[in-house]
C-alpha cells in the first residue's frame, strides 16, 4: 500500500485551491491523535475559506497551539504525541479507578448510516434524528475516534471515556452537500452529514473528531439526483483527508464480491485505491467496507478474506488492514484473542437497532471499551463482563503494562 509522508500532504493541500470553499476547518489531519483544535468556526460560516483551510494544514501536528486553542500558547513549548491534554499520563489511583471504571477489553460501537432525509428508514437518518445521536453519545462519553486508532489499539481518549467510530456508506449527497454562494465561494449545507458534524464538533471540541467515509467513484457525494455535486468530488475529498476523517474502499462498481471471479474482485478493490491515490496520492486506505455486506467466495469458501490481506493488480501490490461488515453488534477489540480485523462488526444506524444498542450501553456498560488515559497502560477490571472474561490476549499488550483493578 503506498503510503507517503505527511509533508508531501502539505504540499498537495496547498495546491489545490481550497480557497473558495467556505467550510469549517476545526484542525486536526488524521494523523493528529491529540484533541481536536479548538480554533474552528461553524460549519456555515461565510468569511474566510482559504486560511482556515491553510490552518488546517498546519493543524495535522498536534501542537501546544491546537490544544489551547489560542495563539497565545508559548510556541517554544514542544508538541507531545498521543497526550491530548498535553500533561505526562500518570496511573489512576484506586478512587480513579473506581470513578472511571476502565476497560481496556471492552467492545466498541462502529456505527453505520447511509442516506439523510426524511422520512427516517433503515437506511435514511434524519438530520435532527443524526444531531441528537451525536448529542447522547456526547452525554454518555463517548469521544469520536479514528478506524485507525482502533487498528492499531492505539485508542487515546480521557479516562473514563468510551470511544465510537462513525461510519457513512456509499457517498449519498446528503453525506456531504456544497452550495454555490453569490460571491462564488462554495458553502456547507449545515444538514448534510459533514455539516451537522463540524457543527458539532466545533461546539463540544472535547468528542472528538472523525468518520469513515466509503465513497464510491460514480456516485461521489451526487447519489441520488445531484449532478450539481459533480464538480466538487475533488475538492470533497481533500476536505475529508484534510480534516481527520478516513475514506474505506467499497469496490469500484458497489459489487457484492460474492458474485465475482478473483480477477473481478482483485479489479474492484484496487481500481478503487487507484481513484482515490489519482486525486489524492498520499491516502491512507486502511478498510474495505464490504458492499452488501459479502465476502468474496474464494477457494475457501464463502468469507474468505484472503485477497484482502494482500494482492496484486497491474505489478503492483495492494492490501488492507480490515474489513467492516454491516452488522450487528458493537466490534471487538484488537487486543481480544476473538480479534479479527477482517470481520469488524457495526452497529445500523436506525431506530430499532440503534436505541436497541443504546439501551445495552446504559444498562449493561461492562461490555463497553472505557479508557484509563494512559496510551503506556492497559487497564482492565477483575470482575470482567461475561462476553469478555477470557478474551484478553497478554502477548498483545506489548510494551504496555497491564492494570487490573
Ligand atoms: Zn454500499
Amino acid at each position: 500500500m503506498r503510503r507517503s509522508t505527511l509533508s508531501r500532504r502539505r504540499f498537495v493541500l496547498g495546491s489545490l485551491g481550497l480557497a473558495g470553499v467556505v467550510l469549517a476547518a476545526c484542525g486536526g489531519g488524521d494523523d493528529d491523535t491529540s484533541t481536536p483544535g479548538t480554533s474552528g468556526t461553524t460549519a456555515t460560516a461565510t468569511t474566510g475559506g482559504g486560511n482556515q483551510a491553510g490552518a488546517t494544514a498546519a493543524g495535522n501536528q498536534p501542537t501546544a497551539t491546537d490544544t489551547a486553542g489560542a495563539s497565545s500558547t508559548a510556541p517554544t513549548q514542544p508538541a507531545l504525541e498521543n497526550t491530548p491534554t498535553n500533561v505526562q499520563p500518570v496511573d489512576l489511583s484506586p478512587e480513579q479507578l473506581q470513578q472511571f471504571r476502565p476497560n481496556e477489553l471492552g467492545q466498541v460501537p462502529v456505527l453505520e448510516y447511509h442516506q439523510f432525509g426524511s422520512p427516517p428508514e433503515q437506511f435514511v437518518r434524519t438530520p435532527d434524528q443524526f444531531r441528537s445521536d451525536l448529542q447522547w453519545l456526547y452525554d454518555h462519553n463517548f469521544v469520536v475516534v479514528k478506524l485507525r486508532d482502533f487498528l492499531d489499539d492505539a485508542i487515546d481518549i480521557p479516562a473514563g471515556k468510551r470511544p465510537v467510530i462513525l461510519t457513512f456508506d456509499d457517498s449519498h449527497v446528503e453525506q456531504f452537500r456544497l452550495t454555490p454562494l453569490a460571491n462564488g465561494q462554495l458553502a456547507l449545507d449545515p444538514n448534510c452529514a459533514i455539516g451537522i458534524l463540524e457543527t458539532f464538533f466545533a461546539a463540544h471540541p472535547d468528542f472528538g473528531r472523525g468518520g469513515v467515509f466509503a465513497i464510491l467513484p460514480h456516485q461521489l457525494f451526487n447519489w441520488p439526483n445531484a449532478q450539481d455535486q459533480n464538480e466538487h468530488g475533488t475538492i470533497k475529498v481533500n476536505f475529508l483527508l484534510d480534516n481527520g476523517y478516513e475514506l474505506s474502499n467499497h469496490s469500484y462498481d458497489h459489487v457484492s464480491l460474492a458474485e465475482l471471479s478473483t480477477d473481478e474482485i482483485i479489479y474492484q478493490l484496487c481500481a478503487w485505491n487507484d481513484w482515490v491515490h489519482s486525486i489524492r496520492p498520499d491516502a491512507q486506505l486502511d478498510s474495505i467496507t464490504l458492499p452488501y455486506g459479502m465476502y468474496p467466495i474464494g477457494e475457501n469458501g464463502p468469507g474468505d478474506d484472503t485477497l484482502f490481506r494482500g494482492c496484486v493488480y497491474e505489478g503492483r501490490e495492494y492490501s488492507w488492514r480490515c474489513a467492516l461488515q454491516i452488522g450487528a453488534n458493537p466490534a471487538t477489540p484488537p487486543i481480544a484473542n476473538t480479534y479479527d480485523p477482517y470481520a469488524v462488526a457495526r452497529i445500523q444506524a436506525f431506530d430499532e437497532e440503534l436505541y436497541k444498542w443504546f439501551d445495552v450501553f446504559e444498562s449493561d456498560p461492562g461490555i463497553l471499551y472505557v479508557s484509563d488515559g494512559n496510551p503506556n497502560t492497559v487497564t482492565i477490571p477483575n470482575d470482567l463482563h461475561p462476553w469478555l472474561v477470557d478474551t484478553l490476549d497478554e502477548s498483545k499488550v506489548g510494551s504496555r503494562r497491564l492494570v487490573r483493578y
